[in-house]
């Protein structure tokens, strides 16, 4: 039995779970709808990791070059090798200019053209005439700190609409009744108190959980704590197996160097001085997508033209870029670079190598952010009272691969869609029932429990063997040896977790207590990527399975559904079941796109 926890209560029409850019946007138009809103995030808002996004924001403006919404379309669907959703995608490429000018408006500063008009750069996979090329210039930034400039905005904005923020809270787990969400659980890691919000919509904006993972670019606050109460909840997970790895984290550090670099005009080399992406991606280059320029770099290594003493990672050349274009254009990474890699960007070169970045699977939604979960044959089944919006969320609009720059235009389109949504369904001040008496067992329980465990295992070297585990079986490069493997290992990890002893028991900053809820939210995402990348038995996007090395369109073109029985080092079986891929436009103004074989 839990001890005796003191709860404080609390009624919003809708609570939002994070602060970054997606629950951040989200917070913005709920409360802008007139609907009483509570954000609620584990740190300040202007330190979620959407302040570290670099590089900028896709919309076809069509200001240095000519665009048009069913070119970024085309290329959408292309990234995601034909494992997005059609409508999805279509929403939100035709809904980015006006998020973008919303977000102007809102006070972003972006970077101009001599014109004034907001000014754009080529981004990865992003072309013209559908696909046909040459590069487009679509990525709208604000120098290389564009989501620091957007976060900085829209807690401005969501303040000025009155939403109420509940700061440095820990959400534990959601309320469910009868398959719906009712409301959350959540911790003041402050002072102990335990906080019940009850609303009729609960937004998950939790971000992405590569800190599953031993090199990522990712802040340590990624831990995917939203898709871990999904889960906790019996509600599925989608398309786990697809993780993205951003071709140019620095060497050692992992920090990221932004796909803008290239766009700027890098290019990387390996240890013959090649410009080796010329021969993987004879047209695109350097600016062919992620999944495309990780690979290549990882070929180079394993056939032994690598760079540096272990021949382990690959160069990126800024050194002829006029030295004023980086000081205007990329300032924050001239700054990384010396500090992380101590080069000199205007004269040497930088060792990077692909590191974990983006998780494009998820939760579950629809193009509304409403959360769905199969049931009784319809795989579209909505969650009542459940949103998810964000890295966090599965729309599906990055498939098996995401494009540089799709993700804050993807955090502020469906952020923006769940309010719209919410205004639409919910009235303010609608009458709320009372929540059940065991509203809060599960999330006090699972506290209690870690917050007491007494085993004989660190919670550090439990993550350690989970990251270095999911580092060395489920990376770039798979195949079925290595992750048949990998299952078994990170069976035992997760196991392990039965063993954790914590050493703090107050609950005041027990920053001990928060590292053991986050990695057991860590170990479940863990196994059920594990899971799901063994299932898969092609290749698509970022999931390369060397056995079966082409896409399988007849047997696989579909999402992969994951349910996880179990916390804590219990149970941790994974039931796998699958969606089809929405074949489908959202209007007659496009027709779908069908599948090609994908060469940049
Ligand atoms: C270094 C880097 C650079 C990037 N550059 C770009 C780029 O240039 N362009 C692009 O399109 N994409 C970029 N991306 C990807 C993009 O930035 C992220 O996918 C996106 O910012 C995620 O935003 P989010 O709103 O989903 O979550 P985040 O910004 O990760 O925020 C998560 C929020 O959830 C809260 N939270 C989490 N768990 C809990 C909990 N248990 N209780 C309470 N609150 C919780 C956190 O406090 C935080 O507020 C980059 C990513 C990285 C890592």
């Amino acid at each position: 039995m839990p001890a005796a926890y003191k709860v404080i209560d609390h009624t919003y029409d809708a609570v939002v779970v994070g602060a970054g850019g997606s629950g951040l946007r989200a917070t913005m138009g709920i409360a802008e709808a007139g609907l009483k809103t509570a954000c609620i995030t584990k740190v300040f808002p202007t330190r979620s990791h959407t302040v570290a996004a670099q590089g900028g924001i896709a919309a076809s403006l069509g200001n240095n070059s000519p665009d048009h919404w069913s070119w970024h379309m085309y290329d959408t669907v292309k990234g995601s090798d034909w494992l997005g959703d059609q409508d999805a995608i279509e929403y939100m490429v035709r809904e980015a200019p006006q998020a973008v000018y919303e977000l102007e408006h809102a006070g972003v500063p972006f970077s101009r053209n001599d014109d004034g008009t907001i000014y754009q750069r080529p981004f990865g996979g992003h072309m013209q005439n559908m696909g046909e090329g040459p590069p487009v210039q679509r990525t709208c930034a604000a120098a290389d700190r564009t989501g620091h400039a957007m976060l900085h905005a829209l807690y401005q904005q969501s303040l000025k609409y009155d939403a109420d923020f509940f700061i440095e809270y820990f959400a534990l787990d959601l309320i469910m009744e009868n398959g719906q969400c009712r409301g959350v659980i959540a911790l003041s890691m402050e002072d102990g108190s335990i906080h019940r919000f009850r609303a009729h919509a609960v937004v998950l904006a939790t971000g992405g959980y590569g800190r599953c993972y031993f090199s990522a670019t990712s802040a340590h606050t990624c831990t995917g704590d939203g898709n871990a109460m999904v889960l906790r909840a019996g509600l599925p997970l989608q398309d786990m197996e697809f993780v993205q790895f951003h071709p140019t984290g620095i060497y050692g550090a992992g920090v990221l160097i932004t796909e803008g670099a290239r766009g700027e005009g890098g290019y990387l080399t390996n240890s013959e001085g090649e410009r080796f992406m010329e021969r993987y991606a004879p047209s695109a280059k350097d600016l062919a997508s992620r999944d495309v320029v990780s690979r290549s770099m990882a070929m180079e290594i394993r056939e032994g033209r690598g760079v540096g003493k272990e021949k382990d990672h690959i160069y990126l050349h800024l050194n002829h870029i006029d030295p004023n274009v980086l000081h205007e254009r990329l300032p924050g990474i001239t700054e990384t670079g010396k500090i992380f890699a101590g080069v000199d960007l205007t004269r040497q070169a930088l060792p990077v190598v692909p590191t974990v970045h983006y998780n494009m699977g998820g939760i579950p939604t629809n193009y509304h952010g409403e959360v769905i979960a199969p049931k009784d044959g319809n795989p579209d089944a909505i969650v009542p009272g459940l949103f998810a919006v964000g890295e966090a969320a599965c729309v599906s609009v990055h498939g098996a691969n995401r494009l540089g720059s799709n993700s804050l235009i993807d955090l502020v389109v469906f952020g923006r869609a769940t309010g719209l949504r919410l205004k639409e369904t919910l009235k303010p001040n609608t009458s709320h029932n009372p929540l059940p008496k065991d509203s809060a067992d599960l999330a006090l329980g699972r506290l209690d429990r870690f917050r007491y465990a007494n085993g004989g295992t660190k919670t550090a070297d439990i993550r350690g063997q989970m990251q270095r585990t999911m580092q060395r079986h489920c990376a770039v490069f798979r195949d079925n040896e290595l992750l048949t493997e990998g299952q078994a290992k990170m069976g035992e990890v997760y196991r392990s977790m039965g063993d954790v002893k914590t050493a703090d028991r107050s609950l005041i900053w027990n920053t001990d207590l928060i590292e053991t809820l986050e990695l057991d939210n860590l170990l479940a995402q863990a196994v059920v990527t594990m899971e799901s990348a063994a299932n898969r038995k092609e290749s698509r996007g970022a999931h390369v399975n060397e056995d079966h090395p082409d896409r399988d369109d007849a047997d696989w073109m579909k999402h992969t559904i994951t349910t996880f029985m179990g916390w804590g080092g219990e149970g941790g079986a994974v039931a796998i079941d699958y969606r089809p891929v929405h074949d489908y436009t959202l209007t007659d103004d496009v027709e779908y796109i069908k599948p090609k074989k994908r060469v940049y």
